[in-house]
C-alpha cells in the first residue's frame, strides 16, 4: 500500500511548507491554494477522517493550531474559514484528516 501523503509530509519525507509542526500537529501550505491563504492543519498521527476522531485534546489542538495560523498569517480580523471535508459527499480526496484554513479574500456561502 502507498503510504499516506500527510503522514510522508509530517516525517518529513515529502517536501511541503511547514508553517507549524510540534509533537502533536503540523501546519503546512496546501499545494493548490483555493484562496490567497490557504493552508492544512494536520493530527502528526495517521486518522482518516473526522468518523476515526476520538480524542478531545487533539481535537483542541488542531483547532487551535487553526487560529495560531491564521493569526500568523494575518487574516483572523478579516476572518477566514476552517473547513474539514469529510467522506465522499463531503468532498475529502485525502483520507488523513486535515483542517483547511481559508482566508484572504471573501468566501462566499453556501460552499458548492
Ligand atoms: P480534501 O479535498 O479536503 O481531502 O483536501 C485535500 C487537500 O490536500 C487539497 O486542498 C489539496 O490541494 C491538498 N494537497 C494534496 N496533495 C498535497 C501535497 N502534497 N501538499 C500539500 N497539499 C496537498
Ligand atoms: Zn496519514
Amino acid at each position: 500500500m502507498p503510504e499516506c501523503l500527510f503522514c510522508a509530509i509530517v516525517a518529513g519525507r515529502l517536501p511541503a511548507t511547514i508553517v507549524y509542526q510540534d509533537e502533536a500537529v503540523t501546519a503546512f501550505q496546501d499545494i493548490n491554494p483555493v484562496a490567497p491563504t490557504h493552508i492544512l492543519v494536520v493530527p502528526n498521527r495517521h486518522i482518516a477522517t473526522l468518523n476515526d476522531l476520538d480524542d478531545a485534546e487533539l481535537a483542541g489542538r488542531l483547532l487551535m493550531t487553526c487560529q495560531r495560523v491564521a493569526r500568523e498569517a494575518g487574516i483572523v480580523d478579516a476572518g477566514y474559514r476552517v473547513v474539514n471535508n469529510v467522506g465522499s459527499q463531503g468532498g475529502q480526496h485525502v483520507y488523513h484528516i486535515h483542517l483547511h484554513v481559508l482566508g484572504g479574500r471573501r468566501l462566499a456561502w453556501p460552499p458548492g
